[in-house]
């Protein structure tokens, strides 16, 4: 651990950290009300030494919470190893972490893996794909949901379902259609038109929107039918959040590609597109690539992170954990929850009022972060080692939260 010998908190002649980031970072970034300094396990602490219980694990991705050993040993040998190459060569951490990929997605034999850097790069990869299934050429349309999150790029946020994101950057790429969340709508859109659809298997940023009954199978058996793709989203739901390794395995489907981000590599960025099947054949040589895509850094990370879930059993964890923590959101009984969302341990929370900023704002001043999605919805996320001490403690606090706005 370092001490900062200048707290950024305290009045210095530079002014107050928030003054300095108000006057240094880009506008398009709010001001946070705190500035962290560092974490251990499922806590975090900020500059003024106060601890927080963190129940969003940097929006699902610290999946084993902060400074875990088995990541920090992995990085820090591979940091005085070699941290990056190019991809004029090959290294054995990116080899290792596509042949993990293909297993525990299940993609198999034939399954290929893309690197990027983040999950709008990965969901870039996955437009390029879409471009890729021309089909005789007529192949042009791209379907998307609407309130759906794909990522602030200008590819990733033509396919994104949110208007207020877009349209200070019109005229998007063309060809995508956001079409409603149901079985009907998708009927009634797709043909041999359709290039394919991108879906993410719960709506995270909507605020941990689950998907109608039968709808994966629906879109699965349906682009199938019309020899369009079915990307899968996995960014926020993937990595053994939800319970599975992914959150499509629950709903006994194949998809031609998902796309994964977050929590893959512990907060060391790196996205990747994982293909399935025929949809492997679809990129050639020099179609796409990254610097830094897939470089050995990031893939020993995702390496580390990606066996230690697998070694200490925590895809189950996210499961059981997840039922512990719904079941007792539940029994507070506020009458301000309405309805409790999501699977495993990405929980949506439906607040009866659009009080979700005044939620988290009142966790944060008693130390357990969480987010509010939206005006309505508090999103948890903890990391996924998350045990019964912590949820004692998330159940202590948030009901304090609670109790106090009824
Ligand atoms: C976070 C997220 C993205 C974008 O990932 P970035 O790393 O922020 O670019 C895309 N899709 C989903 C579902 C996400 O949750």
């Amino acid at each position: 651990m370092t001490t900062s010998t200048q707290t950024p908190g305290s009045q210095t002649q530079g002014g107050t950290w928030q003054r300095r980031f108000g006057d240094s970072l880009m506008k398009s970034l709010a001001t946070p009300k705190v500035m962290l300094e560092r974490g251990e396990g499922c806590y975090v602490w900020d500059v003024d030494g106060k601890r927080y219980l963190d129940f969003l694990a940097g929006i699902a991705v610290n999946s084993l919470g902060h400074a875990h050993p088995v990541l920090v040993e992995a990085l820090s040998k591979q940091a005085a190893t070699l941290i990056h190459v190019s991809n004029y060569f090959a290294t054995p951490s990116q080899v290792e972490l596509a042949e993990r990929l293909k297993r525990i997605t299940g993609a198999g034999e034939r399954g290929r893996v893309y690197y990027g850097n983040s999950g709008a790069e990965a969901n870039e990869a996955a437009f390029k794909l879409l471009r890729l299934n021309k089909g005789d050429g007529s192949r042009k349309r791209i379907l998307a949901l609407q309130s759906s999150f794909h990522g602030r790029t200008m590819g990733a946020l033509a396919l994104t379902g949110k208007p207020a994101l877009r349209k200070d950057f019109e005229p998007m790429l063309p060809g995508v259609e956001h079409i409603e969340t149901s079985i009907e709508a998708l009927e009634q859109a797709i043909d041999e038109t359709v290039a394919g659809i991108i879906i993410e298997p719960i709506k995270g940023e909507a605020g941990v929107v689950d998907l109608p009954e039968g709808f994966l199978v629906a879109a699965r058996e349906l682009t199938a039918k019309h020899g369009a793709l079915l990307i899968l989203d996995e960014i926020q739901t993937g990595v053994g959040r939800t319970g599975s390794w992914f959150t499509f395995q629950q709903f006994g489907i194949v998809p031609d590609a998902i796309t994964v981000a977050k929590g893959i590599a512990g907060g060391v960025p790196i996205g990747a597109l994982v293909t399935f099947g025929d949809a492997s054949d679809l990129f050639e040589a020099g179609m796409h690539g990254s610097t830094f895509g897939g470089n050995p850094f990031a893939t020993t990370a995702a390496n580390a992170v990606l066996g230690e879930i697998e070694s200490s059993g925590l895809v189950q964890n996210a499961e059981v954990r997840g039922h512990q923590i719904r079941e007792a959101i539940a029994a507070i009984g506020s009458p301000l929850v309405q309805e409790i969302r999501g699977r495993g341990l990405l929980i949506g929370v439906g607040l009866v009022d659009p009080i979700a900023a005044e939620v988290s704002a009142r966790a944060l001043e008693v130390g357990l972060i969480v987010n509010a999605a939206n005006d309505s919805s508090i999103r948890i996320a903890p990391p996924l080692i998350v045990g019964d001490d912590e949820i004692a403690e998330f159940v202590r606090l948030f009901t304090a939260v609670l109790k106090g706005l009824e």
